[in-house]
């Protein structure tokens, strides 16, 4: 990715201990990160609230009044945190890794999951972290646009597990595929990819795909267990939304992707 001429932001509140985040000074995966967060939150996803949202519908829930067009962008803060931390929705360890909380509006991450990221689920690259942060600021849009809390309260109506994992993983799916439409509108705008960064991010929704993480895991896969979706179906998602950057494309609640 082409990251030098972007500007760090400001919307990052740092809670990590003192000795980490002076070793971040020095460069390594927290400068990267860092750069990375910018990018991220350097752009305005306000386009994507501009237009077409009422067409991201639930399934048999008309859209809402706030999902019409003209909304006003929110950031999120992106809160960078050492092995424990607490956030509005409670308290989270690291092994979770990266989240979004909903009535904070923040995204948090301990940065050693990147390394994870590389050698654990054997997704090298910047173009892999960028994602994993987009995903998560995907849970901010879905957040503002009111579908987050009309999936939970249809989970909350589920007659079982598995029918509120299957609403899971089409909010999840609709993460990944927004995450595509942020990069589709960085690169547009300010030529950041690549070549071979497509291939990492993609490479990465396949390896945290939970078909691959229970088959690491436990050595068989349980579909009906899946919150995230499969390798396959993130690796569509997300292609989808960079190569189309069309929000409509995005509804992943009544839908198979469509190209
Ligand atoms: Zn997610």
């Amino acid at each position: 990715m082409r990251l030098d001429e972007e500007q760090e932001s400001q919307n990052i509140e740092d809670r990590r201990g003192f000795r980490v985040s002076r070793g971040i000074a020095g460069g390594g995966i927290g400068t990267i990160a860092v750069i990375l967060i910018a990018l991220f939150f350097g752009v305005d996803p306000s386009v994507l609230l501009q237009g077409n949202v009422q067409e991201t519908n639930l399934p048999q829930t008309p859209p809402p009044q706030s999902q019409q067009v003209g909304r006003t962008y929110e950031k999120p803060t992106l809160v960078l945190f050492s092995d424990t931390v607490q956030s509005a929705c409670g308290f989270a360890q690291a092994a979770a890794g990266p989240f979004y909380c909903g009535p904070d509006h923040k995204v948090y991450i301990d940065l050693s999951f990147y390394r994870d990221l590389r050698q654990r689920f054997q997704a090298p690259g910047d173009f892999a972290q960028a994602y994993v942060i987009a995903h998560e600021v995907g849970h901010h849009v879905q957040n503002l646009l009111g579908i987050m809390k009309k999936v939970q309260s249809m989970q909350s109506r589920a007659t079982n597990e598995n029918q509120a994992n299957a609403l899971s993983v089409q909010l999840e799916l609709q993460a990944d595929c927004l995450a595509g439409i942020w990069a589709n509108y960085a690169h547009r705008e300010r030529n950041i990819l690549e070549q071979g960064d497509v291939e990492e991010g993609l490479n990465a929704a396949a390896q945290i795909g939970d078909d691959r993480i229970q088959l690491r895991a436990r050595g068989y896969v349980v579909p009906e267990g899946f919150t995230h979706g499969s390798a396959e179906q993130r690796v569509q998602w997300f292609r989808l939304g960079i190569e189309s950057g069309d929000l409509k494309k995005c509804d992943t609640f009544s839908k198979r992707p469509v190209s």
